[in-house]
């Protein structure tokens, strides 16, 4: 169905609550909408004002993201249900994620088998097969867009966020992006060589593999060094923290993270992939008894954290510096630096990779 633009304000309709998290370009706020007393999540982002404007987004650039999620409709994949619109921000009224993020989730956990791993692991690869099934490829897959509708329920369902960087590909037409996250992104993103849904799959290797020793397998002591391993596929299972992984699941991460995007598994293929999908009694039970290893992912889990507020902090103290010796028009751009690895800022290859949307697509 197609989603209407509202002409008034969000707050005609819905009841403004508390701060639930934030992104580079505005907050996001849980709601009410006060016909029905239903609970969401509104998004605002700032918009450019005009064309010399530095500040915000450009309005194309939401209505694209809008674009593609108004018209998704999956179980995992976040809903959007309201749009409004002004001349300095748009507001997305979106599906409420009451169970915050699946690996904080992983983490209060006293253990956790590969079989649960999986069931969490399938409903991503349902998300994303949902979405190449039409065409459009996610492009920002990481564990902070992966996230629990509800956690305190026996099987909490698991919903893929943030469409800032999703793309419609198009057939004959080529995407190159240098977008995303060090950590996650694929080769090809890196050489600035085209992007397909492929470059999805390979993030869930890497998301894989997190989920199962609690290491990131690309991950240097810099943004320039994570993206040379990446390059390299300098990766291995180290026996000592994969001494609980069963044989089958280092297949699975094998198969994804592959240099060349074409001989990759796609969604449909992990899903019927026998870690996924056993086809006998003796590969379900391997399963069962091969588990996580919970003491190295609880530490990646609140480096993770940690990383993400003090780039926040590093990032916000920068711009008032900034602000102090020029002005505040380098606003945006201090902020976009949030999701860096490292504090400082460099004029290596991780430095185009962090400008995200502003000089994308
Ligand atoms: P980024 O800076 O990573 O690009 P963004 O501006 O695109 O972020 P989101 O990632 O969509 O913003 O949202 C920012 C944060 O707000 C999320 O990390 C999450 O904590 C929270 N959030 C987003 N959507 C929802 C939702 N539907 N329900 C609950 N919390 C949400």
């Amino acid at each position: 169905a197609a989603l209407a633009l509202h002409p008034g304000s969000v707050e005609e309709l819905y009841e403004l609550l508390e701060t639930l998290g934030s992104g580079h370009f505005g907050v996001v706020r849980r709601c009410r909408r006060r016909s029905t007393g239903v609970f969401y999540a509104a998004k605002f982002i700032k918009t450019r004002r005009g064309r010399g404007s530095r500040r915000g987004l450009e309005r194309a650039q939401v209505e694209r993201e809008v674009g593609i999620l108004r018209d998704l409709q999956h179980p995992n994949i976040m809903r959007l249900h309201d749009l409004f619109a002004s001349k300095s921000q748009m507001v997305l009224v979106l599906e409420l994620m009451r169970g915050g993020e699946l690996f904080d989730f992983i983490a209060e956990k006293e253990m956790l088998s590969e079989e649960e791993a999986i069931g969490f692991l399938a409903q991503i690869l349902r998300g994303v097969q949902y979405l190449h099934a039409r065409h459009i490829a996610h492009f920002d897959l990481k564990p902070e867009n992966i996230m629990l509708q509800d956690k305190d329920v026996p099987e909490p369902q698991i919903k893929i966020i943030d469409f800032g960087l999703a793309q419609k590909l198009e057939d004959g037409v080529t995407f190159k992006s240098l977008c995303g996250t060090p950590q996650y992104i694929a080769p090809e993103v890196i050489n600035y060589e085209p992007l397909s849904s492929a470059t999805d799959m390979w993030s869930i290797g890497v998301i894989t593999y997190i989920l199962l020793s609690g290491l990131s397998p690309f991950q240097g002591e810099t943004d320039a060094e994570t993206l040379s391993n990446v390059l390299d596929g300098a990766y291995e299972f180290e026996e000592h923290h994969f001494s609980q992984t069963s044989e089958m699941a280092k297949d699975f991460i094998r198969q994804l993270l592959v240099k060349e995007p074409r001989e990759r598994m796609t969604a449909s293929e992990c899903l019927v992939h026998p870690w996924i999908k056993p086809l006998s009694r003796k590969q379900a039970a391997k399963r069962s008894r091969s588990s996580i290893n919970m003491k190295n992912f609880r530490k990646f889990n609140a480096r993770r954290k940690w990383k993400l507020s003090y780039n926040m902090v590093s990032a916000c103290n920068r711009l008032c510096r900034m602000r102090l010796l020029c002005g505040q028009r380098t606003e945006d751009e201090e902020l976009r630096g949030c999701e860096s690895e490292q504090e400082d800022e460099g004029s290596h290859p991780a430095t185009l990779l962090r400008r995200r949307r502003s000089s994308c697509s």
